[in-house]
């Protein structure tokens, strides 16, 4: 039996430039947990052309999502970029990551540090009930360049609340905190300064990262990864894995070539 399953795209939706999301079909028998990632991909001539991407649905959603890059001369995305309602989509019938709330030890609050397309995994795991079943407070942080690029602050703020399954426990338990570098916008600045500085904090009225009541999950660059893990260890947080939960666990939103 082959290892991966054909979908077809649902729909698709650009946000700028340089991301856009789209939904496909989901075989009922492809399982994962809220946070992973999978391999996904075209046929190209008779090969298969795969990546990983983290799936933005949550895992008991009919559909699947996906939240994409465009990389003009990027082997993949130069060609994704331009996925029809109708078109075919290889997705492997496995998946995997580190981004799942059993690698975390308990805690009071749970933050998920995302930049750029690392935000992907945290939609799926915001949507989870089991997420407010184990932490007080949901803190879903989205770091960009410019506005335009904080994709799904909408479907955040206003559709989710309203969710019949997870509505309630979003209102109660998720704080979103978008921001931005390079222009105006109500907060700004990288997220290791929001932390370090305290502002992101103060302005969530939510006391200072501690090892003891604080856990972590975070997605983006190597190098935003490298300046959060750091601080963290300063902090005497430990990492978790799939052998043993931890304070924090990472995963790389993208690898450089
Ligand atoms: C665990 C994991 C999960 C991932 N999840 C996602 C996801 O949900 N969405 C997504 O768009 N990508 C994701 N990626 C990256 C993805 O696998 C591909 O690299 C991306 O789709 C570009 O493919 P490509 O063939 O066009 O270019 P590639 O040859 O794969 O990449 C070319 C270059 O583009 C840059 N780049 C690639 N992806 C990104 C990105 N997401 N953000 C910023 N710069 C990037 C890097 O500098 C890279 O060296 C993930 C990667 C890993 C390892």
């Amino acid at each position: 039996m082959s290892n991966f399953n054909e979908e077809r795209v649902l729909s698709v939706h650009h946000w700028t430039d340089s991301l856009f999301s789209f939904k496909t079909t989901r075989d009922p028998a492809f399982r994962f947990r809220n946070g992973e990632f999978t391999m996904i991909g075209l046929k190209v001539g008779e090969k298969p052309l795969l990546r990983a991407y983290s799936v933005v649905s949550a895992n008991y959603e009919e559909h699947l999502e996906f939240f994409s890059i465009k990389v003009q001369d990027g082997p993949l995305t130069s060609k994704l970029q331009h996925l029809k309602v109708g078109d075919p989509i290889i997705v492997s019938r496995k998946a995997t990551g580190t981004l799942v709330l059993d690698n975390l030890t308990a805690g009071r609050n749970l933050y998920l540090l995302g930049t750029g397309t690392g935000l992907a995994p945290f939609l799926s795991i915001v949507k989870d009930p089991e997420t407010y079943d184990r932490y007080e407070k949901v803190v879903l942080i989205h770091g960009c360049r410019h506005v335009n690029e904080l994709a799904y602050g909408e479907m955040i703020t206003k559709d989710l609340p309203s969710d019949e399954l997870v509505g309630d426990l979003i209102r109660d338990g998720l704080l979103y905190y978008p921001t931005v570098t390079r222009e105006p916008f109500r907060n700004r600045g990288r997220i290791t300064d929001l932390i370090t500085s305290g502002k992101l904090f103060a302005d969530l009225g939510l006391a200072p990262l501690e090892q003891a009541h604080d856990r972590v999950m975070m997605c983006g660059s190597p190098a935003m990864l490298a300046d959060l893990k750091t601080l963290l260890v300063e902090r005497h947080f430990v990492e978790g894995n799939h052998g043993e939960a931890g304070d924090y666990v990472i995963e790389k939103a993208f690898v450089e070539k």
